[in-house]
């Protein structure tokens, strides 16, 4: 066994509220700046939709570059159109996403909406603000909050294809949620594995993952190897960028802005202590639907007396075993498990975690939307408007048994609380 020690953080999603508070505090501190502009280290997505960059969970929409096998290592996807000759031409990198695929800032053109008269009311296209041309606008921030129930929104989110037919036609069955991204801080980083120049790194001391302004070539193999698309390319520097996890705020013993910032309060942060040695194990395991409680088993408890000791001879210095020790993630992802993670089946074990929202109760106990006893609380949850598989496919792989798991709890401590606010008793 390796003890190390891993920053994290849990976001609970039922108080998302998406009003990217977390996203523009963000920008302002790490990506207001020439180059930058398109970058967003986080983004909050309406969900269903595309997401940003666009489709980044369709494969097939990155088609080629780079894949983590089932051992967690990166290869070439089948069909990729990378090579070792085209390895070799260091730009040749045709699959990584563009600015296309980007919501990019725009202004208007205010000279067509001021400057001439016109009995109509004016119009002003969109400009880009890096390229000065007009944009056909297709996309940008939470674009799919407009379009829920609509095909397009459905059909362009892989997620949604599979409980598609279930919700045309439905209307009183559409949903919404938000789901705010940043860098996932991997375990088995794919873009620290795909670089080329080595300067993508993981830190020792806290597992964050950074790039070395110095090192990096722009190769932006990083930008294909990463399954969440959170590496970004300056047109100005010619280098790649990414979540800091506001390591020098960290360092001070301070949150990180996102999370000190959000109005929801939703964002938990937390160390907690994992077996590095057995990473690359539980990468192995063949089943999609068993990768996070493989990612589950690498956690160790940091109130054992022996795996303290074992941390401390690894290197773990005593204050990060004590922040461990009062860390909610260890609570959330392991004690209660109501915390998962994004698409596990990425297999890169990815660091920050969900906790999955609840949501009203669709055509229940004769039109009753809401869970008043306990013993409502297990039918309900089939019947929840954000369908369980869908929350399923986005947190756990697919195991619909650990998310509703998780929801039970949730509805519980919700009828627990609202007892102990209003005064009455509560039997469970
Ligand atoms: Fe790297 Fe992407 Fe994982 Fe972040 S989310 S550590 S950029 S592979
Ligand atoms: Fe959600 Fe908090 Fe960001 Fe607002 S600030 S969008 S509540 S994560």
């Amino acid at each position: 066994m390796k003890v190390k020690a891993q920053i994290s953080m849990v976001l609970n999603l039922d108080k998302c509220i998406g009003c990217h508070t977390c996203s523009v505090t963000c920008k302002q501190t790490w990506t207001n700046r020439p180059g930058a502009e398109y970058m967003w280290f986080n983004n909050v997505e309406t969900r269903p939709g595309v997401g940003y960059p666009k489709k980044w969970e369709d494969e097939s929409h990155y088609k080629g570059g780079w894949k983590l096998n089932r051992k967690g290592k990166l290869e070439l996807r089948a069909g990729s159109k990378l090579n070792k000759v085209a390895l070799a031409k260091i730009f040749y990198n045709p699959d990584m996403p563009n600015l296309d695929d980007y919501y990019e800032p725009w202004t208007y053109d205010y000279q067509t909406l001021f400057g001439k008269e016109s009995k109509h009311q004016p119009v002003a296209r969109a400009k880009s603000q890096i390229t000065g041309e007009y944009m056909d606008l297709t996309n940008g921030p939470n674009w799919d909050d407009d379009l829920a129930g609509s095909d397009r929104s459905f059909g362009e989110d892989p997620n949604m294809q599979s409980i598609e037919s279930d919700i045309k036609g439905n209307f009183e069955r559409t949903f919404m949620m938000y789901l705010p991204r940043l860098c996932e801080h991997c375990l088995n980083a794919a873009c620290v594995a795909s670089c080329p120049s080595g300067a993508m790194y993981k830190r020792d001391e806290d597992g964050i993952v950074l790039v070395d302004q110095e090192r990096c070539r722009g190769w932006r193999f990083c930008m294909t190897g990463c399954p969440y698309k959170k590496v970004y390319f300056n047109w100005n520097t010619n280098k790649a960028e990414k979540c800091t996890f506001c390591y020098p705020r960290i360092e001070e013993g301070l949150p990180t802005v996102c999370s000190e910032t959000c109005v929801g309060r939703i964002r938990y942060i937390g160390v907690i202590l994992y077996d590095a040695d057995r990473v690359a194990e539980a990468c192995e395991e063949p089943d999609d639907t068993k990768l996070y409680e493989a990612q589950l088993g690498l956690f160790l408890d940091p109130n054992d007396p022996e795996i303290v000791e074992q941390a401390l001879a690894d290197g773990v210095d005593m204050e990060t075993i004590r922040c461990a020790q009062k860390s909610p993630i260890y609570k959330m992802a392991v004690e209660q498990k109501i915390a998962f993670p994004l698409h596990p089946e990425y297999r890169t074990m990815p660091m920050v975690w969900y906790v999955p929202p609840l949501s009203p109760i669709m055509n229940y106990f004769e039109g009753k939307n809401s869970i008043k006893y306990p013993e409502m609380i297990f039918p309900a949850i089939n019947e929840m408007r954000i369908p369980v598989e869908y929350l399923a496919n986005l947190l756990s792989g697919g195991n619909t048994e650990v998310i509703k798991s998780a929801l039970y709890k949730l509805a519980m401590m919700r009828l627990y609380m609202r007892a102990k606010t209003s005064g009455k008793d509560f039997d469970p």
